[in-house]
């Protein structure tokens, strides 16, 4: 049976007392719950990685990175290598958010460099691909999700369905308020199983995570985990409250799986 992921991912938002603000609003609770098949995921910025680490180090919430270098090592001023944040012992990082592809120009060439670093130093990648709603309107959702897949994981070999993690993303939908109805999210869902099932596997495309990320909040949480193959959310603002993410775990409790 395929997790539930609640991932929040957190920007460039929150400075020390933020953050530990946060993790002592939800440690305890967190704690003390029995959360089955939910996976909580949490994505600071670079310097509160450890504190975070620390903070929640009672709790089953998994600290991850919300990008990594393209390069392993070397004169990279203001990087973040994938063996240094394998050095802190996380087990995640996103990449190949829209925000890095459209502001950092990262080609999907680029996004499988830090996906082949990642693996290599054992941290899983949150993979994230997307349409613009130019795409979209234009009829090339498909195209460009597959065009997505491809480029970033060309020759890439997935032992298991717990070595990734997919996050559709429709761009348009990034901060926008504007979320994907659940059978919009269904169908590129169903697009990305099936391209997994083609390109590896059976076993993989049934268990690999597909995430929905897109202006996701407690409100419309239950209609998209209700989709037979969305497996959670990345989220961004409604993840940077407390109560809000609490309570997007507390209805995935309650979801399906
Ligand atoms: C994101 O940052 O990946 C995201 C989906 O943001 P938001 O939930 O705010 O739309």
């Amino acid at each position: 049976m395929r997790k539930i992921v609640i991932a929040g991912n957190w920007k460039m938002y929150k400075d020390l007392e933020d953050v530990r603000a946060f993790c002592k609003a939800i440690a305890s609770s967190l704690k003390t719950k029995d959360l089955g098949s939910v996976l909580p995921i949490l994505a600071p910025a670079y310097p509160f990685l450890a504190l975070m680490q620390r903070e929640l180090a009672d709790t089953l919430v998994k600290v991850a990175a919300q990008d990594v270098s393209a390069h392993a090592e070397g004169a990279f001023t203001g990087e973040v290598s994938a063996a240094m944040l394998s050095s802190l012992g996380l087990e995640y990082s996103i990449i190949g958010h829209s925000e890095r592809r459209a502001h950092h120009n990262e080609s999907n060439e680029i996004v499988r460099e830090k996906l082949l670093l990642l693996m290599d130093n054992g941290i899983k990648p949150i993979l994230c691909v997307g349409e613009t709603l130019a795409q979209r309107d234009a009829g090339e959702t498909q195209k460009v999700i597959l065009d997505q897949l491809e480029g970033c994981l060309r020759n890439v070999t997935i032992y298991g369905a717990e070595d990734i993690m997919i996050a559709y993303e429709p761009v348009w939908a990034i901060g926008t308020g504007r979320t994907a109805t659940g059978e919009q999210a269904q169908e590129v869902h169903r697009i990305i199983r099936t391209w997994l099932k083609n390109t590896y596997n059976d076993v993989l495309a049934d268990e690999l995570p597909i995430l929905y990320g897109g202006s996701v909040k407690p409100e419309n949480i239950a209609g998209l985990l209700a989709m037979p193959d969305l497996d959670g959310g990345l989220i961004g603002g409604a993840s940077l409250k407390a109560d809000q993410y609490l309570e997007m775990i507390d209805i995935a409790l309650k979801s399906r799986k």
